[in-house]
């Protein structure tokens, strides 16, 4: 077999997994056709998610806006609260960077480890003599021991050697770049169907600005970007800006998905997007494929039998469970009286602002999200919050 193993997608999760196993000795390589290339993503990078591969990027020259306030509006009402995400408190919280430049730094730290880049798409995975081989739309064949989906919310390597993600589990995020414009200010308009938000990240020379939706809840994603599109005149927040147009898959997986993921089987593991590790709520996604891409190269860099298995356990008890929190509770959470009374509390209560800063950071886990906002809201507010229940799970 000329690879131990085949990763299959540079995005995240697949250029991290390569560049661990490839600093490990591992003969990799790695295989997609898209670099450099800008993913329609909000390009929300945490502080987690830094602290993951600041030992080997620069991430200190990563072009980036490191983001000072988020901004979060209530659409019935047009109330808004400013959380400070920056400063003293929560120094390093969030930044905001290109995909092309965040996804190629990690691209280059793999084939300097040396793993193998091929610039071309897999059309056809199979086994073959106790391993796989790779069909790629370039006509090469690789071969490896080990494959590792890395390849995204459509996943080839899901389809082929496991379960495509169903439509229900799905959501479609779609809008515009509105170029030659930025900010250190993230907007979010909390709204109430579909349930989520429409959002304006500020790159460095332009903004990422969307809204999310089921992919099965019967918005088309035309009509979602037309009401992006109406949001962008009526808040002028991008005057005169050319916009460009974007739609993209994102995993949103139900409780009970997370909650009996398939990841791992004999030969394969699956991470970041095509495992589905994308947070229901926030919709963070690049934390998770750094963690999952580590997890991945940590289990088979050990020597352990039926990797497929420990890894899939690790996944379940580091991230997926807590994600299952958040997906249950979700429906309460994007409610509108819940987020009338979210508006308020922010614009009230500093303890509040902090645990809605830590939330965006990625470093409030949901486990202990009841807990701390029992102990942070003020009697009044935490009775009215649990008569809507929506603290519930
Ligand atoms: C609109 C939008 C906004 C988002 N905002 C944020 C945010 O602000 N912060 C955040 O943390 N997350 C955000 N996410 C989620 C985040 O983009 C993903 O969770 C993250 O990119 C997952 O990384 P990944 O490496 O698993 O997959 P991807 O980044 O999707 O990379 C998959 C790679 O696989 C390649 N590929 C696919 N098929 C094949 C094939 N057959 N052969 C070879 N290569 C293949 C693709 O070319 C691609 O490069 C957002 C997502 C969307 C759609």
């Amino acid at each position: 077999m000329k690879y131990d193993v085949a990763v299959v997608g540079a995005g995240p999760a697949g250029a991290w997994t390569a560049h661990l196993l490839a600093s490990r000795g591992a003969r990799v390589v790695l295989a997609d056709p898209s670099h450099p290339r800008e993913k329609p993503c909000g390009g929300g990078v945490t502080g987690r998610a830094l602290a993951l591969v600041a030992p080997v990027l620069a991430v200190d020259r990563l072009p980036a806006v490191s983001i000072r306030t988020a901004r979060f509006v209530d659409t019935t009402t047009a109330a808004s609260a400013t959380v400070p995400l920056d400063g003293g408190t929560f120094p390093g919280a969030l930044v905001v960077a290109s995909r092309t430049e965040f996804d190629g730094l990690i691209v280059a730290a793999a084939t300097r480890a040396g793993a193998a880049l091929v610039t071309a798409r897999v059309t056809d995975i199979a086994r073959e003599h106790g391993g796989f081989r790779l069909d790629t739309a370039d006509g090469t064949v690789e071969r490896a021991a080990w494959v590792i989906g890395a390849d995204g919310a459509n996943s080839l390597v899901r389809r082929r050697l496991a379960q495509p993600l169903r439509r229900d589990q799905l959501s479609i995020a779609t809008g515009f770049f509105a170029r030659g414009i930025s900010s250190d200010e993230i907007v979010l308009e909390l709204v109430g169907d579909p349930p989520g938000y429409i959002w304006s990240f500020p790159r460095p020379n332009h903004l990422a600005i969307g809204i999310c939706a089921e992919a099965d809840a019967g918005h088309s994603a035309g009509a979602l970007r037309a009401r992006v599109a109406e949001w962008i005149r009526a808040t002028g927040i991008a005057p005169d800006a050319p916009l460009e147009p974007y739609s993209w898959p994102i995993p949103s997986l139900s409780p009970r998905d997370l909650e009996t993921l398939d990841v791992a089987r004999h030969g394969w593991l699956l991470v970041g997007d095509a495992a589905g590790l994308v947070d229901p709520i926030t919709r963070e996604g690049i934390f998770f494929a750094l963690q999952s891409g580590a997890f991945a190269a940590e289990t088979l860099a050990s020597g352990r039998s039926r990797p497929d298995r420990v890894y899939s356990d690790r996944v379940q008890a580091a991230i997926a469970s807590d994600l299952a929190r958040a997906a249950r509770i979700k429906a309460g959470f994007f409610r509108p009286s819940f987020t009338r009374l979210l508006i308020d509390a922010l614009g009230q209560s500093d303890r509040i602002r902090a645990v809605m800063a830590d939330l965006i950071a990625g470093t409030q886990g949901y486990r202990s999200l009841k807990w701390r906002l029992a102990n942070t809201l003020e009697v009044g507010l935490l009775w009215r919050l649990l008569q809507m229940r929506m603290t519930r799970g």
